[in-house]
């Protein structure tokens, strides 16, 4: 990671030079047939004082995000091996076929008769997707993991209503993303969680006892977010459906079991993938993403519009004729440059590479938690699945520290569960979620673990060198003790 003195010193308003610009797109002698400019627009929408930007040609511009580009860190700069987000590498080869010009410069609301070759990838996509996770239909329209969530979940109150039912809970294991109770409130339902055992499952019988006529659903993340699979989903599955309610797949972690075995199969009714995560498309730091939702037939009615369907020319076309669907929950076709990334992507594996990545995703992690193993041991006994949950709690520094230095070994830190860190999943003390995803090579790993010791032995002579952590980044540690200060937060928002 390179870092300037520069770029930590002074942001873009520092470097303002007044009367400096870049290309100008504004003639000053701009013909306004007489008129001031301001008479062009409708009254008060005119600014009185200058708005402040700052001034700067337009190589200083481009100077001051290339630095600032260099002082964050990638899965192009460097392994990243945050558990739950499967931070793999994105191809470039989908980049490339994304920017050609015949899909970068389409515009959604040009002529129908130019918009063929977008609509048949459309079409093309969701089928794919559809038959990877055992659903019936896809909508592409949700732009991200939690979108599909609450996607998913309007479908889902839909078609209870269309029966005259009310049904008012939604059931999330305490291990489940924060986001799967987010949606469910925003959709307006009531959460009610469900603990987890000593062995890292569902706990069954809370689940039985919290499974009555009021539930719609119950929404479960397999792998869960401990990195272990549910093995008693079938089971789950059929009580949740004999109870009237319905089955919801958190597929941000569809990376564990791509290929092998499909949610659909498991019994699930309603699922959501996350591009960004198992389809390598850019995560794109909260920009554009995609989280394709996925229907068993019965709910397709509820789907938002437009659907990509095919015509009986054989033409896909969208189906903006949905009388029962939920509405729109994204403009035009969504988020169309990132599918068309994921659709790349799955046509360059093939349904044989797709199982193949799974493969080495799960073994990947596995190789990490038995490499690593008298370090940091594994708080649950079984093979992990795409990542692992690994105990920090006897390095001589804190979990929370000790990651922070791999940063200036040019590694990610690993999502921290409990103790005040990252908090998307119950409290276990100092532990870690490693996922380092397929993408990472043997000796990726292997440098991952040398790290990891490096640091561990580091923590046994200079502490002091640890809790300072990072050394080499822009900008340091900003608070030295963020678990205490974490907790003042939620003191704070509880
Ligand atoms: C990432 C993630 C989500 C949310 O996805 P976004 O695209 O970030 O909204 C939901 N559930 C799990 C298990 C995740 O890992």
């Amino acid at each position: 990671m390179k870092t300037t003195l520069a770029t930590k010193t002074e942001s873009v308003y520092a470097r303002s030079r007044p009367g400096a610009s870049g290309t100008g797109i504004i003639d000053p002698d701009f013909d306004t047939e007489g008129l001031p400019l301001q008479d062009w627009l409708p009254d008060g929408e005119c600014r009185e004082a200058p708005i402040g930007l700052p001034e700067l040609s337009e190589l200083e511009v481009v100077r001051h995000f290339t630095l600032l580009s260099h002082d964050s860190h990638g899965v192009d700069t460097g392994a990243y091996p945050l558990g739950s987000c499967t931070m793999k590498y994105n191809p470039k080869r989908s980049d490339h076929l994304a920017t050609l010009p015949g899909f970068a410069h389409v515009h959604p609301l040009q002529p129908a008769s130019t918009m063929q070759g977008v609509w048949d990838f459309m079409l093309n996509l969701q089928e794919h997707i559809a038959e990877l996770t055992g659903m019936d239909a896809v909508t592409l329209q949700p732009a991200a993991g939690a979108h599909g969530e609450f996607t998913g979940l309007l479908a889902m109150r839909a078609w209870f209503a269309s029966r005259g039912e009310t049904r008012n809970v939604i059931l999330i294991p305490d291990s489940a993303h924060g986001t799967n109770p987010a949606s469910a409130a925003m959709v307006g339902f009531q959460c009610r969680i469900i603990p987890t055992t000593a062995n890292g499952l569902m706990d069954l019988e809370a689940f039985r006892r919290e499974l009555g006529p009021d539930v719609a659903g119950l929404m479960l993340t397999n792998p869960s977010t401990l990195g272990l699979f549910e093995e008693n989903i079938v089971t789950i599955a059929a009580e949740v459906h004999a109870a009237g309610a319905l089955l919801y797949y958190d597929g941000a972690n569809l990376n564990a079991l791509m290929g092998i075995v499909r949610p659909g199969d498991m019994g699930f009714d309603v699922i959501h993938v996350n591009t960004h995560k198992t389809l390598a498309t850019p995560h794109g730091g909260g920009g554009p993403g995609a989280g394709p939702c996925g229907v068993k037939a019965f709910l397709e009615p509820f789907l938002p519009g437009p659907v990509i369907r095919r015509g009986e020319d054989g033409k896909a076309f969208p189906d903006y004729d949905r009388p029962h669907s939920v509405g729109k929950v994204k403009s035009h076709f969504g988020h169309v440059e990132v599918l068309l990334r994921a659709y790349a992507y799955l046509l360059a594996n093939g349904g044989e590479g797709l199982k193949q990545v799974t493969e080495n995703a799960v073994l990947n992690a596995n190789y990490l938690k038995a490499r690593l193993a008298d370090l940091l041991p594994p708080i649950f006994t079984q093979h992990c699945m795409h990542e692992c949950l690994l105990c920090g709690g006897s390095l001589q520094v804190s979990a929370f520290d000790f990651v922070k230095r791999l940063i200036d070994y040019g590694i990610h830190p690993p999502t921290l569960v409990g103790a005040g860190c990252v908090h998307f999943a119950k409290d276990y003390s100092a532990a870690m979620l490693i996922e380092p995803t397929e993408t990472e090579s043997k000796t990726s790993l292997d440098n991952i673990v040398a790290t990891f010791r490096k640091v561990a032995s580091e923590a046994a002579v200079a502490p002091y060198l640890i809790e300072t952590a990072p050394h080499t980044t822009a900008v340091a540690k900003i608070v030295k003790d963020e678990v205490a200060w974490m907790s003042v937060l939620e003191v704070k928002a509880s």
